[in-house]
């Protein structure tokens, strides 16, 4: 009776080894999904596919990289900000905002 109740404790904290280390194992792709960063895929399956610690080091080092996204919140993209009320012509490839007679843009020299 003891001998049953020791093995069912024991298979119950083996078990709950398992799901510890399979919540640690995935940090890497947990991270990626809370700073909401673009390569969640890639670095969900570096992190399957990591079975390795060099692969799991990559896939954490990776979820942790700062994007440019993650400094301009909020920013609205140069495409779509809003033309200067002193007039002027919005560079449909760069978003730079030129003289409304200038033919070329000053910046990428996109056709305006
Ligand atoms: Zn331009």
């Amino acid at each position: 009776m003891t001998n049953e109740l020791a093995d069912a404790g024991k298979a119950f904290l083996q078990a709950a080894l398992c799901i510890l280390l399979l919540i640690v194992y995935f940090v890497p792709t947990m991270i990626a999904v809370r700073r909401r960063k673009r390569n969640v895929t890639p670095i969900f399956i570096l992190n399957l596919l990591g079975c390795t610690t060099v692969g799991w080091v990559i896939a954490l080092a990776w979820a942790l990289t700062v994007e440019r996204v993650d400094l301009e919140t909020n920013e609205p993209d140069a495409r779509t900000r809003a033309v200067p009320s002193g007039g002027g012509t919005s560079c449909g490839r760069c978003g730079h905002i030129g003289e409304s007679s200038a033919r070329f843009c000053a910046s990428c020299g996109w056709a305006m």
